[in-house]
């Protein structure tokens, strides 16, 4: 039995393998990780599969793939192979719970179900006709069987009574008789109800925190009526808030972006981005501050600044915040991950001696000011928006000339001027910008900048919209620039 009086934190996420993670949960986990974290206590992760039929394979591994990918890390769970409270798989715990069981039929407390479906139909209907709630216990047999397994097994509710409760997020809270009932702690199936094995498990795994979405509020007098039972103490209840909607108009729903976590890494999302995210989902630090790290979290993490109020799914917030930690990437992690991009758009890059790490490094600029998600960066590729940057341009001539009344002879004059300007700057001295707009500056001034910056803009690019042409150049090379200036100018004739 855990020493419960040493009060070490320990907290759970307990979910049921029936699906992906989707943000709810995912928050669920990393308020529970948080508490515990900052207590230097135990996360546990607890795979609740005891409804076998609504069951999805691959669950509990896609699960434990979105923790690990937000860096929410267990100290026990389905992966341990010696928990020191046996397996964190619940199917694996049946041995437990009938244990349990048994304890509570020995106390008169839990009784098998005598009554076949159709009978427990009948019940139902006969209270609808009389506009009356039904409930079990109205019909509790007055002796009880022997329990062979079959049949589903009931707690016996010790008192019918209302219960009064404390949640530290909800404050007091009670509910009376209406809410109890003989509920089943053990189907016919030999499995336990989530009801009662989670009582067993947070008992035997010393959870001192249950933190969970407020759907469990309205079950919470039959919890207690089944400590009572049991005679055991319950954890502390923490009723995470809801999240809604972006117009909070009601709970996010699976169309509205509540869609398996695991999505929002494949379109390019920061862990760190969406960690900070979902902490900031019903709860605040109480000060300004937005950015927070993971260490960051732990420590400012505090039971008392979880709302009561639904927090609101804020698409336009987590983009801004994946944009702050994307700036913040170390340099090294960065230009991987921009290559790394690059090159699984075009595999041909990948090869070729383009893509140096200078190029790497002199784009990425460019690209953080342009993503904010790293699945921008993929569109701006499949747009062509900086193809010039690793192949020269094609475009048709006519597109060189700035307006019409600017003509051939006028671009190709102007294009012929680059080329003087631009030759005579020391190799040495190319990759300021500044300095290799200063050569044309005075020039494009008096000459008229459209007529002047288009075709050159055009030339090393190929695009109506791209950064500064001499940023381009600069990035590109001298001698990359003065080949597609030499390019266009054949192109039109000169
Ligand atoms: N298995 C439950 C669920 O997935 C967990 C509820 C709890 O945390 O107690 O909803």
């Amino acid at each position: 039995m855990p020493d419960q009086s040493a009060q070490k934190v320990v907290t759970r996420f307990a979910p049921s393998p029936t699906g992906f993670m989707h943000i709810g949960g995912v928050r669920t986990a990393l308020f529970a990780y948080l508490w515990a974290r900052k207590n230097n206590g135990t996360f546990i992760l607890r795979i609740e599969d005891t409804d076998k039929e609504r069951e999805v394979p691959g669950s509990i591994a896609h699960i434990q793939e979105s923790l690990k990918w937000l860096g929410i890390t267990w100290d026990y769970g389905p992966d341990t192979p010696n928990a020191p409270f046996g397996s964190l798989i619940q199917s694996e715990r049946l041995a437990t719970y009938k244990e349990f069981a048994e304890k509570l039929i020995e106390k008169g407390l839990a009784y098998p179900d005598p009554y076949s479906p159709e009978e427990l139909e009948q019940f139902r209907k006969q209270a609808e006709q009389e506009k009356r709630p039904f409930l079990y216990r109205m019909h509790r047999p007055d002796v009880f069987e022997p329990w062979d397994g079959t049949k589903p097994l009931r707690l016996k509710v010790p008192e019918v009574k209302r219960y009064q409760w404390h949640d530290v997020v909800r404050g007091d809270l009670e509910a009376g008789e209406e809410a109890l009932d003989d509920f089943v702690i053990i189907k016919s199936d030999g499995y336990p109800t989530y009801n009662f094995a989670h009582i067993i498990d947070d008992y035997l795994m010393g959870v001192t925190h249950i933190m969970r979405g407020d759907e469990f509020i309205s079950s919470t007098p039959r919890f207690l009526s089944l400590y009572d039972a049991l005679g055991i103490a319950h954890p502390i209840f923490a009723t995470l808030p809801p999240i809604l909607k972006d117009d909070r108009t009601k709970k996010l729903g699976k169309r509205d972006g509540a869609k398996d976590i695991l999505e929002y890494r494949a379109e390019g999302y920061l862990p760190e981005a969406m960690r900070n995210f979902l902490a900031l989902i019903g709860w605040n630090p109480g000060t300004e501050q937005e950015l927070f790290s993971h260490d960051e979290l732990v420590v400012a993490f505090d039971l008392d600044k979880i709302q009561k109020a639904g927090g609101a799914f804020n698409e336009t917030k987590l983009l801004w915040l994946n944009h702050e930690w994307i700036k913040r990437m170390p340099s090294d992690e960065l230009y991987e991950m921009i290559r790394a991009t690059i090159t699984s758009y075009d595999s041909k890059l990948a090869q070729s001696s383009t893509l140096t790490d200078s190029l790497i490094a002199n784009i990425a600029p460019i690209i953080l000011e342009r993503i904010q998600k790293w699945g921008d960066l993929t569109a701006m590729l499949e747009a062509g928006e900086l193809s010039y940057f690793f192949n020269a341009p094609t475009y048709a001539r006519e597109a060189l000339v700035w307006r019409e009344d600017t003509g051939f002879d006028t671009t190709i004059t102007h294009l012929n001027e680059a080329v003087k300007r631009f030759g005579a700057i020391a190799d040495s001295e190319w990759s300021d910008s500044e300095q290799i707009k200063a050569t044309m500056w005075d020039y494009a001034t008096e000459q008229g900048r459209g007529s002047v910056l288009w075709p050159i803009r055009y030339a090393l690019t190929g695009r109506d919209k791209s950064p500064d042409p001499f940023m381009v150049a600069s990035i590109i090379g001298k001698k990359e620039t003065l080949a597609r200036l030499s390019t266009a100018l054949s192109a039109l004739g000169a």
